[in-house]
């Protein structure tokens, strides 16, 4: 068969809330044309990320029940343990409450003024978590990492050279360890080949630094080797994540990902000193080292979510559904980071909307314009949110790229919501030129994206 169906079917309903076009200009001028302050109910169809928003199964739903709420020894805890064991083969397992509390636990245990960090390309939270230790936060993307029509396999790689160069350069005392953020979501959720974790791995030890991936889409990595890396092709998926923890020394994860639960984060290490300062870390602001910052339901739901994931039939489905959606926006002439990734579709708004200078926010414009017409939530990944200002003009600087990202959620869509967000692609490419730019009216003095108050302009 060539179809590749949902491998799933629905048990549980949530209802969406159908809104006419003035209902929803209602709200997007109550929202200021920022679409962080709607109201999800608001929201037909809700792609602005695949972070905590996943459905869970019926498995998942069972093991909450059997949740123990011990606030200590707890067995939800020991499951997990085991279930993180044989998953990355690392010795230490620490819950947390989310991604970043795992990367604040390590970073300020091992980070300070005058030390720096290189990864593939830190993800924004990795970066602020170092940079507030006083150290410094180093990218080394291949080249092209960053052009959004150049297709490789493997565009999430680390620059080898660039690594090289780097560890030369610098006294290996400044480097306390070396990261790899595997899928690189940064750079759009690309994937990093087992080549370059095992040489990323072999540089970084040959100068005796420890090395953690950042593993958030562990399993949509594994699943891009296992598609597109020669050798893999009949390796089960659990062997190929297996191997990718191999090279590592230990690993960060945002559970809200891979882990298909919709709250949770793990550390998990080899070294037994590092892992017991984590754990006194770990006791002033998470919790117990059997609980860390979640419930034991959470802890139950995760180690199921995490026995689930490395399925072949899920992440066919899930790469079958953004490459659905890739190719029909590509049919219909509208520009996307290629090649396409799997946990969300990146469209290059600055390209398709040329009338609309970066100043003027071509990313916001667009994500405005998709929820007036269809209700969905986009995000603009651009000049609003990693843009500066022009002290002299006050107007915003621009960022590298304006995109707009359409993230998927797991499990939740089918097919026929992203037929709908096609169709609305399709309305809006028939008069994309009569799209205006926003300015911004009110903003704060970091991270503006999430509360800044803008207008169309006339
Ligand atoms: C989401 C994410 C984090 C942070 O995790 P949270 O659970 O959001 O705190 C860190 N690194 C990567 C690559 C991520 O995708």
């Amino acid at each position: 068969m060539e179809t590749i169906i949902e491998p799933f079917r629905i048990r549980t309903v949530e209802r969406l809330q159908m809104s006419t076009e003035e209902e929803r200009m209602a709200a997007l001028e109550r929202a200021h044309f920022n679409l962080f302050s709607l109201h999800s109910k608001e929201v037909l169809i809700d792609l602005l990320t695949d972070s905590g928003t996943g459905a869970m199964s019926t498995k998942q739903w069972a093991a909450l029940m059997m949740g123990d709420e011990s606030y200590a020894g707890s067995e939800s805890f020991f499951d997990l343990e085991k279930t993180v064991r044989k998953l990355t083969g690392y010795k230490h397992v620490i819950p947390v409450h989310q991604g970043r509390a795992a990367e604040r636990i390590l970073f300020q245990t091992l980070c300070a003024e005058g030390k720096r960090i290189p990864n593939n390309t830190h993800f924004d939270t990795t970066r602020a978590n170092i940079e507030f230790t006083g150290a410094e936060a180093i990218d080394l993307p291949v080249d092209g990492a960053l052009d959004p029509s150049r297709e490789a396999p493997f565009k999430g790689n680390m620059d080898l050279d660039k690594l090289d160069r780097f560890l030369e350069e610098t006294p290996t005392e400044e480097v306390p360890f070396g990261l790899l953020t595997i899928t690189n979501n940064t750079t759009g959720g690309q994937p990093v080949s087992m080549e370059n974790i095992r040489e990323v791995a072999r540089r970084y030890h040959a100068k005796g630094i420890p090395f953690f991936l950042d593993a958030a889409r562990f399993a949509e990595n594994a699943f891009f080797i296992k598609k597109r890396e020669p050798g893999y092709k009949d390796r089960p998926l659990d062997e190929i994540a297996l191997e990718m923890f191999s090279y590592a020394d230990g690993c960060l994860i945002s559970a809200k990902k891979d882990g298909l639960v919709n709250i949770g984060g793990l550390l998990v290490l080899n070294d037994d000193a590092l892992a017991a300062q984590a754990k006194n870390l770990l006791i002033l602001t998470e919790g117990f080292p059997t609980y860390g910052g979640l419930a034991g339901r959470d802890m139950a739901a995760l180690a199921q979510g995490l026995r689930e994931v490395l399925d072949v039939d899920y992440l066919e489905y899930r790469l079958a559904s953004a490459q659905y959606l890739g190719r029909a926006l590509t049919f219909l002439g509208v520009p996307i980071v290629k090649p396409c990734g799997i946990h969300a579709i990146y469209v290059d708004a600055r390209a398709w909307l040329p009338q609309i200078p970066p100043k003027e926010l071509p990313g916001q414009s667009l994500c405005c314009e998709l929820y007036l017409r269809g209700g969905i939530r986009a995000v603009e990944i651009g000049t609003l949110m990693f843009g500066g200002t022009d002290p002299q003009t006050g107007e915003p600087t621009p960022a590298d790229l304006d995109l707009v990202r359409l993230t998927l959620p797991r499990r939740v869509y089918t097919q026929s919501h992203f037929d709908w967000v096609i169709e609305v692609f399709s309305g809006i490419a028939r008069n994309r030129e009569k799209l205006k730019g926003y300015r911004i009216l009110e903003e704060a003095p970091f991270l503006r994206a999430f509360t800044a108050k803008l207008a169309p302009i006339p």
